[in-house]
């Protein structure tokens, strides 16, 4: 099989391979790529600002079809629609561990990061991270199960906005659009920032059904929030664009006692005025991945259609066509790009 690896530490370092087809071991579960999803997180493994373990098959965004077991395997069998939780195995006995944070197990292994991943024909999991998909849930949605769950663990299990409440969300791109329909979900009031090079992403959001829309270059945030929402203030304001500007924005957005949620990542250092988050006893809360928990929850939010994940993809490229479409997942033109083996 072809497979995009990591290959080794470094800016750049991905080379497409070709690979032998990988087959499971005893409790565990071979899957055939459907589709994976190029994440902001494998643009930063490109660019070596977030750490992997190469050698690797990056891609940790994937929906498949199961194909082979291995011995002991008792719940998952061929031919079942999946996807896999990206959490593969954690220490199991640290105080995050038992208290369910696996997230952020020191010892953490990752698809896509420590084991091979989904930019590939095939990989091979241990069943206990497979889910299956609920029907009526395409292989194109469910790639984007992943992201999703990241958005319900920050938005859901971490901030948790009160029904009736205004959320605001910066950064139009696929984070922000899956933060802002799982606030929408939990009856938030939702008001989407972005720049002019988002009218692409402002058109996808009005699609979703968002009709509080500011951008920032043409309209002041806390102006434009102010004017959509009848003078309320958000109570929680949700980071998703991973810029300065536009953490700066979210923390003179940020009422006092409220909460700013960070999801985004910056891939550098960026300078904003802290004194703001001291002066208005601002929650700052960091969002890394995803809990077991969230995955769930994520996938019935898709099979209800609470969240609708499909219209998030611009576009669907072959895997060996990765480079431009890596080239194009930069631009703000474009969604989520999927690549299939
Ligand atoms: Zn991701
Ligand atoms: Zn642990």
């Amino acid at each position: 099989m072809q497979a995009l690896m990591k290959v080794a530490p470094g800016r750049g370092n991905l080379v497409l391979r070709e690979l032998p087809d990988p087959s499971p071991q005893a409790g565990e579960v071979l899957v055939q790529v459907a589709a994976t999803g190029i994440c902001g997180s494998d643009l930063h493994i490109q660019d070596d600002e977030y750490k992997v373990d190469p050698p690797v098959v990056i891609g940790h965004e994937t929906a498949g079809v199961v194909v082979a077991v291995g011995p002991g395997v008792q719940d998952v069998r061929p031919g079942q629609r999946v996807t896999a939780r990206t959490t593969i195995s954690t220490c199991g006995r640290c105080p995050l561990c038992r208290a369910g944070r696996t997230n952020l197990c020191p010892q953490r292994r990752w698809l896509g990061g420590h084991v091979n991943g989904g930019f590939a024909g095939y990989f091979v999991v241990p069943e206990g991270v497979i889910l299956p998909l609920p029907e009526g849930v395409s292989f194109e949605a469910a790639a984007l199960t992943e992201p999703l769950a990241c958005c319900v663990h920050g938005v859901l299990e971490l901030a948790l906005p009160a029904s009736g409440t205004v959320a605001v969300v910066s950064g139009p791109g696929p984070i922000g659009l899956l933060c802002a329909q799982v606030a929408r979900a939990a009856g938030a009031e939702v008001v989407i920032l972005g720049t002019s090079a988002d009218a692409g992403r402002f058109a996808l959001a009005q699609r979703l059904g968002f009709r509080h829309l500011v951008d920032v270059q043409r309209e002041d945030a806390v102006v434009g929030v102010e004017r959509r929402t009848r003078g309320r203030a958000p109570d929680l304001v949700i980071e998703a664009a991973g810029a300065g500007a536009s953490l700066d924005g979210c923390l003179r957005l940020a009422p006092r006692g409220g909460t700013l949620l960070q999801i985004g990542l910056y891939g550098k250092p960026v300078t904003v005025d802290l004194d703001t988050l001291v002066l208005k006893e601002i929650r700052l809360l960091g969002s890394f991945s995803s809990t077991p928990t969230a995955w769930p929850i994520a996938l019935d939010l898709m099979a209800r259609g609470a969240v609708q994940t499909e219209p998030l993809v611009t576009s669907r490229r072959p895997l060996a066509e990765w480079a431009g479409a890596f080239e194009a997942a930069r631009s703000k033109a474009e969604g989520k790009i999927l690549l299939t083996p």
